[in-house]
């Protein structure tokens, strides 16, 4: 007979979403006429940019012509892609990563998931409470979890560092010593971000500690204060200990087309020599099939200066949606967190509900859905996150019904 991964069955938070739906589906069943506002999901609403589309053509029309089809993409990328990476992203920032040290992948929640492949199974994580939910199952399917401790809620061989209003949601260095850390900033699902002296201390960190940082630098595009760095690499001695993933969805709206990339610099070496380059290439190359061409080209049209002007319209029109949230909910005195460097908000709940009971309390008042923070983790109880990623005249509407509640 065969036997389950028993790891998967203490898997938490897994059914945020699927629950979130269910009770919208219960309530407009009853509310056949209220227009619910779904201020909820991590999704962009607006449509690929002009120079995407005409990318996308263009290689379409390559496939169809014996010279310039192709066939399987080189594993970890087309040249075109990853040199461009290393020229329009981190050249401008002053940062040295060289071409063979991106691996361009479908995206970074994958990466994200997959990294974890690489460490030894009773290597010691880290992660940020509350937090992408990815990083913490991701290592409970590899085994790395341990028991899991029902009533605190916790897996017993994973470190959670609080992310609070008392340390800026920006992670306490943790009393035990990790080896592998997951940080994410600009955050999701706090929307803070890490200032580049912070940063760098998490760096000396890692160096000091032997530990590797994966750094989920995802929501970078929406940075908008001058202290906060954009890469992990614009840090003293990063090469050495971090490792950068990076995506196309939030920036440019990919999360239907699909595209990402890993940094593994070829500095980190284990105590042996053995540099982590060389798994993460092995392991790419073996079980990812490749970012399709078409896909590529879509991407380097993004990295083009027309591209970059052009993604960064819609940025900026969902940091206006995030503007107009944060000042609407401070207008009507909740207090909020975020949305200054991401397209998160991440309000206390009032008069000490919990997560859900907020959640409860808007979709019936507002006809809005959120997030409950408790979703995200432990210390994400009694927050609540809204997000910015929807049309303007709904994030207007939504906000205007909450100030009248
Ligand atoms: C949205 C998101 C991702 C996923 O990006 P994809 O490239 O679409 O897979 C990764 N990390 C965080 C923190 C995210 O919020």
């Amino acid at each position: 007979m065969f036997k389950v991964n028993g790891d998967y069955l203490n898997l938490q938070g897994s059914y945020l979403f699927s629950d979130i739906a269910k009770k919208v589906a219960a309530f407009t069943e009853a509310n056949p006429d209220k227009k619910i506002i779904r201020l909820g999901i991590g999704d962009v609403t607006q449509p690929l940019c002009p120079v995407v589309i005409k990318a996308l053509h263009d290689a379409v029309d390559e496939m169809a012509v014996k010279e310039t089809f192709r066939g399987y993409a080189p594993d970890l990328g087309y040249d075109f892609l990853r040199n461009a990476i290393v020229e329009k992203v981190y050249k401008k920032l002053g940062a040295v990563v060289y071409a063979d040290e991106v691996f361009v992948s479908d995206g970074a929640k994958s990466d994200s998931g997959n990294i974890q492949e690489i460490f030894s199974r009773d290597s010691r994580i880290a992660v940020c409470d509350p937090v992408y939910p990815v990083y913490v199952d991701t290592n409970v399917m590899g085994g790395r979890s341990g028991e899991y401790d029902a009533a605190a809620g916790v897996f017993k061989n994973i470190i959670y560092m609080p992310c609070t209003e008392a340390n800026d949601f920006a992670p306490d260095f943790p009393d035990e010593i990790p080896d592998v850390i997951y940080l994410c900033f600009p955050n999701n699902p706090t929307g803070s971000a890490i200032t580049k002296d912070r940063l760098q201390q998490w760096v000396d960190y890692a160096r000091k500690n032997k530990a590797v940082i994966i750094y989920d630098a995802a929501y970078e595009a929406y940075i908008s204060e001058k202290d906060v760095p954009h890469s992990i690499y614009e840090c003293e001695g990063a090469r050495e200990c971090a490792i950068e993933i990076r995506s196309f969805s939030k920036n440019a709206g990919f999360t239907g087309t699909r595209l990402g990339y890993t940094i593994v610099p070829k500095d980190i070496k284990d105590e042996n020599g053995v540099t982590l380059n060389s798994l993460w290439a092995r392991r790419h190359g073996t079980k990812f099939n490749g970012t399709p061409y078409i896909i590529q080209r879509a991407g380097e049209a993004v990295l083009s200066d027309e591209g970059q002007r052009e993604t960064a319209e819609q940025v900026a029109y969902y940091m206006n949606n995030a503007k107009y949230i944060y000042e609407g909910l401070k207008g009507a005195g909740y207090k909020v967190f975020g949305g200054v460097n991401a397209p998160y908000i991440w309000l206390k709940t009032p008069d000490g509900m919990t997560s859900w009971e907020f959640f409860d309390f808007l979709l019936e008042k507002a006809n809005v859905v959120g997030t409950p923070g408790s979703g995200f983790g432990k210390s994400g109880e009694g927050y609540f996150r809204l997000t910015a990623f929807g049309t303007y005249e709904n994030t207007v509407e939504a906000i205007d019904r909450i100030k009248r509640i």
